[in-house]
C-alpha cells in the first residue's frame, strides 16, 4: 500500500509493514550503526544477455537502494576474457535502462579495478597469506580433498616471501604458459568449507581483454576479484544468489584481509525460477547458437531483449518480480503469472481493435451494394478515457473461420444458417446460406441484416446470444501475425530421452491477417489488445510501414489464478 493510502489511518488501521528479510537485515545494519548509509549493485558478467532472472536481481538491487535513498551502481563483471564481448556490454546497458533502474552515471568496469587488485595480491603474499602454487590444476583439486576428507597442503605453501613475490611478478611479465603457476590465498586446508582450502586467486591467462587489451597476462578469480569491486565501490551490502553462500566465508577473508575500511556485507537470495522456459544464460546461449530460436531477442526466450520485443512492459515485469517474492528458499514461478502481469498492465491501457487471424468472407445479402458506413466504436469498453473511432462497415466483411459452424454442437452461439449473432457495434445478422471450395472447406457465409440493431448494444426487443468480431474487406489492411507457443512442451517432459531439451513444434505459428486501418498506421513496440485474440505488439525488427508485423504478446484466457491474501 503506498503512503498516500495509508496516511489517514490511526497506528492500530495501518496495515503491518511486511518487509523481506534482507529488508529487515539493512534495517538492523542501519540501527546498530555498521553502515549510515545503503549502496547496492547489479554485477553481470557481459557474457551473454540479460534474462527474467536478472531482472529478480536488477529490481531487488535498485529498489533497495530506492528505498533506503541510497545509490545503485551498474558494474560490469568482466574479469574473465574468454567469453567476453562489447555487444553483451550495450545490451546489458540498454536493458537495465529499459527496466527503470537508476545507476546514474555510475557504470562501472571490474577490469578498471585489475591494478588494485594486483596491489592486493601483493599485501597478501607480503602478509605471508598467499602463495604461488605449480601444482597442476589435476593436482590442485586432489589435493583439495571433499567433503569427508581433508586437504593436503602444497609443497610450495611455505616458500619465501621474496620468492613468492619474484614468481607472481614474472606470472605478470608473461614469463609462464596459460595453466602453469597460480597465486593461491593461504587459508587453511582443512576447513570443512572446500572454498576456504586455500583457493587459486590468480591464474595466468595470455587472452586480450575487452576492455584491458594485452596488459594483462593473469586474471583474478571470481572470488578474490568480486569482494574487492564491491568494497572499492563502498558498496555496502552485496545481494547475490544463494550458490554463493558457502562462499561468504571467503568473501570476508578477502575485504578483511586486504584491509579494506568499510567491508561490505553479502547476503543471498533465491534465485528465480520458471516454468516451461528455459533460464539460464548457458542454455539461452546454446539455443541461439544452434540456431534453435532467431538470436537473442527471439520473442520465445525470456531473456530482456526478447520480452521487450515481445511487448512486455517493464511494469509487468516488475509487478511479476514483486509477486515472485524474495525469500531464501528455491523454487520456481508459473510462467502464466508473468502472462497474468502483462495482461493485467495492458487491458485498461491499450485499444481494443478488430483483427480477423483466419479469415472467411461474410456477404450481407441485403445491405446496399456501394455503400460503406462509418461505425463509431469504443476504443477501450472498461476505460472511456480512451476515446472511440471510427471504423468503415459494408456489404462484404471478413469473420473468424470458426465464427461461423455448418454443424454446430448444441452450446455454440455464433454464427450457423438459422442463427441471429451481434456484429461487434455493428448490426445483428442472421445466416442464411453458405459456400464451399471443392475440399467442402467454407469460402463464404451469406446473411442479412435488420437496420434497427444499428450499435448493437441499444437494441433491446429481442436478445442474441454471440457477438463476433469483423473487418470490412474492401479497406481491410494485411498484416503478418505470429502466434507463440512455450518452446519447451514441459507437459511432455523437458527433456527426451537422449537428454536433449524437448521442444514444442508449434512454438512459432505464421498468419496472415486482415485488420482495421488504424493497425496499419503502426510504430514498433505499439500495443493493442486484438479483440477475442489476444494482446500484439508490433515487431520492432520486422514490421514496415506497409506491411506490419505484429507478435502476440499472450492471449486472453488465462488457467492462472491470483490467490487472495487471507483476511
Ligand atoms: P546464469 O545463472 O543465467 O548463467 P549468471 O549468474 O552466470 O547467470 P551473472 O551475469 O553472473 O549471470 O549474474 C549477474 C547477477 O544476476 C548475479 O548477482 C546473479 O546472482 C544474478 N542472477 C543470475 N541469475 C539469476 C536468477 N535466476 N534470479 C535472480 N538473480 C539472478
Ligand atoms: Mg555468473
Amino acid at each position: 500500500m503506498s503512503e498516500e493510502n495509508t496516511k489517514d489511518l490511526t497506528p492500530e488501521e495501518k496495515p503491518v509493514e511486511s518487509k523481506n528479510f534482507i529488508e529487515r537485515a539493512i534495517d538492523q545494519d542501519l540501527a546498530e550503526g555498521v553502515y549510515d548509509h545503503v549502496h547496492t549493485r547489479f554485477p553481470p558478467e557481459p557474457n551473454g544477455y540479460l534474462h527474467i532472472g536478472h531482472a529478480k536481481s536488477i529490481i531487488l538491487n535498485s529498489g533497495i537502494a530506492k528505498e533506503y535513498g541510497g545509490k545503485f551502481n551498474l558494474r560490469f563483471d568482466d574479469t574473465n576474457p574468454m567469453k567476453e564481448k562489447n555487444e553483451f556490454v550495450e545490451a546489458i546497458e540498454r536493458d537495465v535502462k529499459w527496466l527503470g533502474a537508476d545507476f546514474e552515471d555510475r557504470v562501472f568496469f571490474a577490469s578498471d579495478y585489475f591494478d588494485v587488485m594486483y596491489e592486493k595480491a601483493l599485501l597478501l603474499i607480503r602478509k605471508g597469506l598467499a602463495f604461488v602454487d605449480d601444482l597442476t590444476a589435476e593436482q590442485i583439486t586432489e589435493y583439495r580433498g571433499d567433503f569427508n576428507t581433508p586437504g593436503k597442503e602444497s609443497p610450495n605453501r611455505n616458500r619465501s616471501i621474496e620468492e613468492n613475490l619474484r614468481l607472481f611478478q614474472e606470472m605478470k611479465d608473461g614469463k609462464y604458459a596459460d595453466g602453469t603457476l597460480t597465486l593461491r590465498a593461504k587459508i587453511d586446508m582443512a576447513s570443512p568449507n572446500l572454498n576456504m582450502r586455500d583457493p587459486i586467486i590468480y591464474r595466468v591467462a595470455h587472452v586480450s581483454h575487452h576492455n584491458t587489451g594485452d596488459k594483462w597476462c593473469i586474471y583474478p578469480m571470481y572470488d578474490f576479484a568480486h569482494p574487492i569491486e564491491d568494497a572499492v565501490e563502498g558498496i555496502t551490502h552485496s545481494l547475490c544468489t544463494l550458490e554463493f553462500e558457502d562462499h561468504r566465508p571467503l568473501y570476508d577473508w578477502v575485504v578483511r584481509e586486504c584491509e579494506f575500511p568499510n567491508p561490505p556485507r553479502q547476503i543471498e537470495f533465491a534465485k528465480l525460477y520458471l516454468t516451461n522456459v528455459v533460464t539460464g544464460k548457458r542454455y539461452i546461449k546454446k539455443l541461439v547458437e544452434d540456431k534453435v530460436v532467431d538470436g537473442w531477442d527471439d520473442p520465445r526466450l525470456v531473456t530482456i531483449a526478447a520480452l521487450r520485443r515481445r511487448g512486455y512492459t517493464p511494469e509487468s515485469i516488475r509487478t511479476f518480480v514483486e509477486l515472485s517474492g524474495i525469500s531464501k528458499a528455491n523454487s520456481s514461478s508459473d510462467y502464466s503469472l508473468l502472462e497474468y502481469c502483462i495482461r493485467e498492465d495492458l487491458k485498461l491501457k491499450v485499444p481494443r481493435m478488430m483483427a480477423v487471424l483466419d479469415p472467411i468472407k461474410l456477404v450481407i445479402d441485403n445491405y446496399p451494394e456501394g455503400q460503406t458506413e462509418m461505425l463509431p466504436v469504443p476504443n477501450n469498453m472498461e476505460n472511456e478515457a480512451l476515446g472511440t473511432r471510427e471504423v468503415p462497415f459494408s456489404r462484404e466483411l471478413y469473420i473468424e473461420r470458426d465464427d461461423f459452424m455448418i454443424d454446430p454442437p448444441k452450446k455454440y452461439k455464433r454464427l450457423y444458417v438459422g442463427n441471429e449473432v451481434r456484429l461487434m457495434s455493428a448490426y445483428f445478422v442472421k445466416a442464411v446460406s453458405y459456400e464451399t471450395d471443392a475440399d467442402g472447406k467454407v469460402t463464404v457465409v451469406h446473411c442479412t441484416y435488420d437496420p434497427a440493431t444499428k450499435s448493437g448494444l441499444n437494441f433491446t426487443e429481442r436478445k442474441v446470444k454471440g457477438t463476433i468480431h469483423w473487418v470490412n474487406a474492401a479497406t481491410a489492411g494485411k498484416v503478418t501475425v505470429r502466434l507463440y507457443e512455450q518452446l519447451i512442451d514441459e507437459e511432455k517432459g523437458k527433456l527426451n530421452a537422449d537428454g536433449t531439451l524437448n521442444f514444442n513444434p508449434n512454438s512459432l505459428r505464421v498468419v496472415e491477417a486482415y485488420v482495421e486501418p488504424d493497425l496499419m498506421k503502426v510504430k514498433p513496440y505499439q500495443s493493442f489488445q486484438f479483440v477475442r485474440n489476444g494482446f500484439f505488439t508490433v515487431d520492432c525488427k520486422d514490421s514496415t510501414e506497409e506491411h506490419p508485423v505484429y507478435n502476440r504478446i499472450v492471449t486472453l484466457k488465462s488457467s492462472f489464478k491470483l490467490e487472495q491474501p487471507k483476511a
